[in-house]
């Protein structure tokens, strides 16, 4: 299925458009039409990180007239393996600001419009109803969902991609004429369940990959060429070098686009992807220690067992001195519990304090009453205790 053109084109090019954008007026497909309509875009992305980089620079080069970047973040020097819009000279700048440098440098041409702040149910109709088309380079369910319903309820199309480790999805939801992300995934995946790329790692340059894509489907769509990858999703897999297409269909009991919606206005997305699962965070109530109460048990000589449920890898990195490794799979399918001792408090941790919650109602479940875990994990260990060790 091929669809109109989203943009009416410029009226038209100056003599340095033409020069710059050459090498695309001489695809008869693209042509000094395409290149108006490009001219005359407003693409919004949402994130400028691992996917926005590739997106944003590319969609500048490409001549987009208007260019929107939506992102509080500011640059951390882990960002850089992958989120190549930004610079060493970056590093503790706000990531909009960088980007939009990054962009200017690129195609001084563009009109760059820079929402430095997260994007929330308050402010999220208002800035997509401000742009023809949105990339969504979101890393997490919660704004994903959002991102999907706002669109939805605007009638606007949007460029979706994932990325994990070597693999990739990418596709383009537009509830007007196809499904949304919603039709495809119904309901995000339970808590603890999907790990984030700061949880599981992401190759850096599969960003490029997948960012490509979206980069190619905005250009389609803002311009009207091809077969747009509407109602279709491809999974990309970097160690197989393989691309598989797999079609979405429109689900007619889609909560928010199908016949009989029950979800019409913007939701509380938190507590509907939810960052740890109700047990989990039960379990955590009242059994949850701060990095420095760990310290002063650890100074004190008190008699614990210190338990890092990371996987082995991670571990490498950096860990609490004193702890002992038992990845989280190994407690939730029991197979470690026999070796746990039952003689000392068991403290649990991992990175952010996420997969510890779960292990701890795993040990309590198991008769560990007095178990605990330490809140915000290694990380808020190393920012609170020795800003020595490294974080990733
Ligand atoms: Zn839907």
């Amino acid at each position: 299925m091929s669809l109109p053109p989203l943009v009416e084109p410029a009226a038209e090019l100056t003599i340095d458009e033409v020069r710059r954008y050459s090498r695309h007026l001489i695809i008869p497909d693209v042509g000094m039409a395409g290149q108006k309509r490009l001219k005359n875009a407003k693409v919004l992305c949402v994130g400028a990180g691992g996917l926005g980089s590739p997106a944003l620079m590319y969609l500048a080069a490409a001549g987009v007239g208007t260019l929107g970047i939506v992102e509080f973040d500011t640059v951390d020097e882990s960002n850089l393996q992958r989120q190549i819009i930004h610079g060493q000279s970056d590093i503790g700048r706000p990531k909009a600001d960088s980007a939009a440098d990054s962009v200017r440098e690129i195609n001084p041409l563009v009109d760059v419009i820079i929402h430095n702040e997260a994007l929330t149910n308050d402010n999220v109709l208002e800035i997509f109803a401000q742009y023809d088309l949105i990339v969504d380079g979101t890393d997490n369910f919660a704004t994903r969902y959002m991102v999907n319903d706002a669109a939805v309820f605007l009638k606007k199309p949007y460029v979706w991609g994932s990325i994990y480790r070597f693999d990739g999805q990418a596709s383009v939801f537009w509830a007007e004429h196809g499904p949304c992300y919603r039709c495809l995934y119904p309901e995000p995946p339970p808590p603890g369940m999907v790990p984030s790329c700061a949880e599981g790692g992401v190759l850096g340059v599969l960003c490029a990959s997948i960012g490509a894509i979206q980069v190619t489907e905005a250009i389609k769509l803002l311009t009207g060429i091809g077969e747009p990858l509407l109602g279709r999703l491809t999974v990309y897999d970097a160690l197989e070098m393989s691309y598989r297409k797999i079609k979405v269909r429109k689900d007619p009991s889609c909560a928010v686009c199908g016949e009989n919606p029950t979800v019409t206005e913007l939701i509380d997305y938190e507590s509907f992807c939810g960052a740890v699962s109700d047990e989990a965070a039960s379990a955590a109530q009242g059994s949850t220690i701060t990095p420095r109460e760990l310290k002063e048990w650890l100074d004190a000589g008190k008699s614990i067992e210190l338990v890092d449920v990371r996987e082995p890898n991670e571990y490498e990195i950096v860990a609490i001195p004193g702890s002992t490794l038992i990845p989280k799979g190994d407690i939730l399918n029991g197979s470690a519990l026999a070796d746990l001792p039952q003689d000392r408090q068991l403290v649990l941790y991992c990175k952010s304090g996420v997969r510890s919650a779960e292990a701890l109602a795993a040990v309590k479940n198991a008769g560990f009453k007095d178990a605990v875990h330490v809140q915000g994990g290694v990380v808020a260990w190393v920012k609170q205790i020795d800003p020595s060790l490294p974080i990733y």
